[in-house]
């Protein structure tokens, strides 16, 4: 790895999250992990759009300081946690995107198949519980999400992304909030339709073959976000099918209703199909 263009990478990734709004004031950091131990991060404390290559940090996995005059960012220890729990990634960017943490703050996660870049790219963005932020209780709730997905809610604070590349993690966060814009304005217009059983498998076949790596994170289809279309009330093989694996029998994971779905036995029939054919989708990567 070419450490001086990742800090390049780290300071251009900075400069777009606070040109585009996705911070205010010193929020939000960006790090990469440049060796086995040891991580370049940004600086607590320093607005995240004018940063110089000597105001990075380097650390070691234990989060010390190697090198640099400043102090790592204050949330060092939920990317160190990241770089434990997938050793497939390389960089981690935290921000507070305006219209993505509005989804969070209102308990709405962007967990529904609706558009094929963003199936292709994150699958979904799940919503971590709150932990309070600079600690480690913000990074326990990541836990239950970590290994399936690359985008995460943050529970009334904001959003984390990882990738194999500082800017790979920077665009997912570009790709996240650009997705809760759409999903903001369709919830505006009256719902959303999603894509069906057979559109997301295109997607995943597509993903395949574009070598993207790491877990194949699940959406969810059927939902129609309270719109009564041809399709939600027609195609009964999609209709109201929670099929975000993470998200166990009985659990709400603060899922919006999807209003018009059934309940009804017929219901967790489907619901039980789409699982297995999502299941071995996925044994066939
Ligand atoms: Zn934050």
């Amino acid at each position: 790895m070419n450490i001086h263009q990742t800090k390049l990478d780290i300071i251009e990734a900075g400069r777009r999250v606070y040109n585009q709004g996705y911070v205010a004031s010193n929020d939000g950091n960006i790090s990469c992990r440049i060796e086995e131990d040891r991580i370049v991060t940004t600086p607590t404390g320093m607005s995240k759009g004018f940063l110089k290559i000597e105001e990075l940090v380097v650390t070691d996995m234990d989060g010390k300081k190697v090198s640099g005059v400043k102090n790592a960012s204050s949330e060092l220890g939920m990317h160190i946690f990241l770089y434990r729990e997938r050793p497939d990634i390389k960089a981690v960017v935290h921000a507070h995107p305006p219209t993505a943490t509005g989804f969070s703050v209102a308990g709405i996660p962007l967990t529904e198949c609706v558009l094929p870049e963003v199936v292709i790219t994150l699958g979904a963005i799940p919503i971590a519980d709150y932990g309070t932020p600079g600690g480690p209780e913000i990074s326990e709730p990541i836990r239950k999400w970590v290994k399936d997905y690359d985008a995460y809610l943050l529970e009334n604070h904001g959003a984390t992304t990882i990738g194999n590349s500082v800017m790979n993690a920077y665009y997912k966060m570009e790709t996240m909030e650009h997705f809760a814009k759409i999903m903001l304005v369709a919830r505006q217009l009256g719902g959303f339709n999603t894509l069906n059983a057979e559109q997301v498998q295109k997607l995943v076949q597509i993903r395949e073959r574009m070598g993207i790596r790491g877990p194949s994170p699940a959406c969810a289809i059927g939902n129609t976000g309270g719109i009564q279309t041809a399709r939600s009330t027609g195609d009964t093989a999609t209709a109201g099918i929670p099929t975000l694996r993470a998200r166990s029998a009985g659990e709400s994971a603060a899922s919006p209703a999807p209003n018009g779905a059934s309940s009804s036995d017929e219901a967790a029939t489907i619901e039980e199909i789409t699982r297995r054919v999502v299941e071995s989708l996925r044994s066939q990567g």
